[in-house]
């Protein structure tokens, strides 16, 4: 199952070939404050990867267990992995983007949002699968030292900003932390995630995530 340079497991967190790789600079760059970013696929990273770099040291949590099945798990990991070697390559070493990847149970998002297979997309289901891969991201935050956090998932406009703001808010008073609290999609942020998708050829799926949706966003 480990490949060469695969980046580090929540789990085993021991440093692997490839996390070594994008740990470079972690202790150079003591201005800027260090966030914890959920990424919800490479695409949607993209654009607030790189609104966030002028002010912020990043590492990316790729922690999806909504996504239909381990093939399409696969490739939207493999677009997230090729977009930051790719990006990174152009970054000093201070500002180089660091990747943790969460384990993949669909099992949990079943789990979670049992019951709301018939809700359209925005309803129930997903303030639940929100608030699974969120929270986790402010788990692991707290684990790796984080004390802001936050997700990708805002730069999409099929996503309630209101409601992720809510869920953040809520999540950070709990485990006290900080929720980065961003509308990545304002000024233009949708649309530079496509662009900077098409940029770096990056496979960029069709529907969200889960099997409920895969008929929704074609
Ligand atoms: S549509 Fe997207 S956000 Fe909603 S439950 Fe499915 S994968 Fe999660």
């Amino acid at each position: 199952m480990e490949k060469k340079s695969q980046p580090c497991t929540e789990m085993s967190c021991g440093k692997t070939e490839y996390e070594k790789v994008f740990s470079v600079g972690m202790e150079t760059e003591a201005q800027k404050r260090t966030v914890l970013l959920h990424s919800c696929c490479g695409p949607c990273s993209t654009a607030c990867i790189e609104r966030l770099l002028p002010d912020y040291k990043v590492t990316i949590f790729f922690y999806n267990p909504n996504i239909t099945d381990r093939d399409e798990y696969e490739r939207r990991r493999a677009a997230q992995i090729k977009f930051l070697e790719e990006y990174n390559a152009k970054l000093s070493d201070e500002d180089k983007v660091n990747f943790i990847e969460g384990e993949y149970l669909p099992d949990d998002y079943y789990e979670v949002c049992a019951g709301y297979s018939n809700e359209p997309e925005g309803g129930k289901r997903c303030t639940e699968c929100f608030k699974l891969r969120m929270e986790r991201t402010a788990q692991v935050a707290l684990k790796t030292g984080n004390v802001l956090f936050g997700t990708t998932l805002t730069v999409s406009p099929h996503k309630n900003y209101m409601l992720i703001s809510a869920i953040g808010s809520e999540l950070a008073r709990v485990y006290g932390l900080e929720f980065l609290d961003v509308d990545f999609k304002k000024k233009a942020g949708f649309q530079r995630s496509i662009e900077l998708s098409k940029e770096y050829e990056l496979y960029r799926q069709n529907y969200c995530g889960c099997e409920y949706s895969k008929w929704m966003d074609k």
